[in-house]
């Protein structure tokens, strides 16, 4: 059977529950994801290094830093998909506009896995306001295994 490879593109800035959520369901539909960070994203590296040690046990997962194209890095790494979530009308359009252009330029299908109601308030900016605040931050991001 053929190999299905989805890629997660985004800032992860800093990578949150809801991130992890998207993965792990992801991991249901797809043999191997490949979690690609923007090289423009703040601490690109860093953040890698972060997110490979929160899944250095699962052979399923990767992580990149790019500087090209999506559906570039997608050809890549041989990846079929785009995986992306959705919180909210707020994100819908855009994640819409993204899939339509990412289909246009390459075929390549995104599949985009509605957040858990729980975790649809959630975001990275939010995160990165209550830290800059002295707020307690460990409750939205992922536990390390
Ligand atoms: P970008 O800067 O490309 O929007 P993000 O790091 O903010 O990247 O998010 C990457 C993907 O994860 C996007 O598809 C975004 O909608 C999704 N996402 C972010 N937070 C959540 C969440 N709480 N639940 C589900 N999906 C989420």
């Amino acid at each position: 059977m053929k190999s299905k490879t989805a890629i997660f593109p985004g800032s992860f800035n800093p990578f949150t529950r809801g991130h992890a959520d998207i993965v792990a369901r992801g991991l249901g539909l797809f043999d191997r994801i490949v979690i690609a960070i923007g090289c423009n994203a703040a601490d690109a590296e860093a953040a890698a290094e972060a997110i490979r040690r929160l899944y250095a046990d699962n052979p399923a997962v990767e992580v990149v830093v790019y500087s090209c194209l999506t559906v570039q890095l997608a050809r890549q790494v041989g990846a079929g998909f785009i995986l992306r979530g959705v919180r909210s009308v707020k994100d819908f359009e855009y994640e819409r506009d993204l899939a339509t252009v990412n289909m246009q330029l390459s075929g390549i299908e995104s599949v985009i896995l509605f957040s858990r109601p729980e975790l649809s308030t959630l975001s990275s900016s939010l995160v990165r306001e209550l830290d800059a605040y002295g707020e307690d931050v460990k409750p939205f991001l992922p536990d390390l295994p």
